[in-house]
C-alpha cells in the first residue's frame, strides 16, 4: 500500500517511518516532507499542506490507500472534510471537531458543558472589560488568544503588569481573548487514537516546551520529550480516562462530533487531581518522536482498524524509557538563522532542514531530533546527550536537562 502523511516536521518523520515498517506499506510518501526524511526512504513532494486540491490530485494519482495528517493548521482549515468529499480516506477530524484545538473558547465552553476537570475562565471581547476583571481576578493569571498560535498565544502572567502587556497585545491580534486561573502541578501529555467509538491509549509522555534549561526562556514548539512519565502512575492514568478522556469522548458524540483521529490530552497533575490544559486534534511534536517506536504491531493496520471503527489489537513496550532531544537553530523561536549545518545521523527525525539528504542545513527553528531509549529514564538520558557529545553539533543550540523532571520525586 502507498500512505501520505501531511506535513513536514520531525513528528511526521516519525510517523512516516511508522508506517513503513508495516509489512503492507511499500511507500510512504510526505508533502511536503524535508530532504532529511529521504535518508529513510521516504518519498517527499513539495505539495504544501493547505493546498487540499493538490494533495487530493497526488492521493489519487498514486493511489494512497491512506492519508494521515500530521498538523493541526490543515485539520482546523478542513482537510479532513475536503478528502472526504472527494472520497479518499483520512485519518483525522473534521473542521468541526477541530474546533476543540483551534479555539480555546470552544474548548473551555465545551468542558465547561461535560464537567472536565480544568481552570476557570472567563472570556472578553473588549481591553477595557479584560483589564478590569484582571484587576479583580488573582494572580497568577494565564492570559490567552482564542485560535491556533503554533504555542505563542499563552502568557502566564504573575504581576498585573505583565497581564496588561498580554491583554493589548491579545487585542492587537484578536478580538476574543480568556482569562484563565492559574493551575499549579506537573504538566504531561495523554494521547489516543480514536476511530468512533474505540480508542486505542498511547504510552504518557513528557514535553518541554522553554527554550532553556530549568523551564526558563521563551515558549516553543518543544525542545524534547520523554516516556513514559513515572510519576504519572496507572492509578492516574485510570482516573483521566475516567474524568477526561470518556467524558470528552462522549462529548463529542453526543454533539455529533465523532472522529477518527487524535485526541491529546494536555494534563496538569494538581492537589485537586488531572485537569485539562489544553486539547490538541493531533499527535505532539516532539512526544510523537519518542512514542511511536514504543508501539509493537502494525502501525497501519492500527489506523486502518481504527478508520472502520474496529477495536485494534496493539500493545506497547513495557520495559524501556525513550527520551529524546530537539536541536534547534540558533536565533529559536523568534528569528532562528537559516543555513546553519545541520549533522546527519541514522535514526533521528529531521525538521525544518532544507539542501540534500547528505548536505542539510537550517530553514527553520526546530531542525532535528535525537533520541534514545534505555532501561531507565537516567540511563536513556545519559545515551542521549553521549550521542549529542559525539555529534557535530555546530552552532545548534538544545537543552541539557530533557528527563531531570521525571527523576525528581
Ligand atoms: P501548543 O503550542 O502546545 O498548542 P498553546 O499555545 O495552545 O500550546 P497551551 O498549551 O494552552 O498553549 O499553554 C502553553 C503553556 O502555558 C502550558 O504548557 C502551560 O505550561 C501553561 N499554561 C496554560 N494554561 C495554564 C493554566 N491555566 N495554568 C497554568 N499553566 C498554564
Amino acid at each position: 500500500a502507498t500512505v501520505l502523511i501531511i506535513g513536514n516536521g520531525g513528528r511526521e518523520h516519525a510517523i512516516a517511518k511508522a508506517m513503513l515498517a508495516s509489512p503492507q506499506v511499500d511507500t510512504v510518501i510526505c508533502a511536503p516532507g524535508n530532504p532529511g526524511m529521504q535518508r529513510d526512504g521516504i518519498q517527499t513532494v513539495a505539495i504544501d499542506e493547505l493546498d487540499f486540491d493538490g494533495l487530493a490530485t497526488l492521493a489519487r494519482q498514486q493511489m494512497v490507500s491512506l492519508t494521515f495528517v500530521g498538523p493541526e493548521v490543515p485539520l482546523a482549515a478542513g482537510i479532513v472534510d475536503y478528502f472526504q468529499a472527494a472520497g479518499l480516506a483520512i485519518f483525522g477530524p473534521r473542521q468541526a471537531t477541530a474546533q476543540l484545538e483551534s479555539s480555546k473558547l470552544f474548548a473551555k465552553d465545551f468542558m465547561s458543558r461535560y464537567q472536565i476537570p480544568t481552570a476557570d475562565y472567563q472570556v472578553f471581547h473588549d481591553l477595557a472589560s479584560a483589564q478590569a476583571y484582571s484587576q479583580t481576578a488573582a494572580l497568577p493569571q494565564v492570559i490567552k488568544v482564542d485560535g491556533l498560535a503554533a504555542g505563542k498565544g499563552v502568557t502566564v502572567a504573575t504581576t498585573l503588569v505583565q497581564t496588561e502587556q498580554a491583554l493589548v497585545a491579545a487585542f492587537a491580534t484578536t478580538d476574543t481573548v480568556l482569562i484563565e486561573g492559574f493551575m499549579a502541578g506537573f504538566e504531561f501529555s495523554q494521547m489516543v487514537l480514536v476511530g468512533g467509538d474505540n480508542y486505542v491509549l498511547l504510552p504518557t509522555a513528557q514535553d518541554h516546551k522553554r527554550l532553556q534549561d530549568g523551564d526558563l526562556g521563551p515558549n516553543t514548539g518543544g525542545m524534547g520529550a520523554y516516556s513514559p512519565v513515572p510519576q504519572i502512575t496507572p492509578a492516574i492514568v485510570q482516573t483521566t480516562i475516567q474524568t477526561i478522556i470518556e467524558p470528552t469522548l462522549c462529548g463529542l458524540k453526543a454533539e455529533g462530533l465523532s472522529f477518527e483521529g487524535i485526541l491529546y490530552v494536555g494534563g496538569i497533575l494538581t492537589a485537586q487531581g488531572v485537569q485539562v490544559i489544553e486539547y490538541n486534534l493531533r499527535l505532539g511534536d516532539p512526544e510523537t518522536q519518542i512514542l511511536l517506536p514504543q508501539l509493537q504491531g502494525d502501525f497501519y493496520q492500527l489506523i486502518l482498524d481504527l478508520l472502520q471503527h474496529r477495536q485494534p489489537t496493539v500493545s506497547w513496550q513495557k520495559s524501556e524509557t525513550y527520551l529524546g532531544v530537539v536541536l534547534a537553530a540558533p536565533g529559536y523561536p523568534n528569528m532562528p538563522e537559516t543555513h546553519v549545518p545541520v549533522p546527519t545521523l541514522a535514526g533521528a527525525d529531521y525538521a525544518s532542514v532544507a539542501g540534500t539528504p547528505d548536505h542539510l542545513v537550517s530553514v527553520g527553528g526546530r531542525v532535528m531530533m535525537v533520541t534514545a531509549k534505555a532501561a531507565t529514564l537516567a540511563a536513556a538520558q545519559t545515551a542521549v546527550y553521549r550521542q549529542l557529545t559525539q555529534l557535530s553539533t555546530g552552532r545548534l543550540i538544545y537543552r541539557h536537562d530533557i528527563g531531570d523532571k521525571g527523576l525528581q520525586n
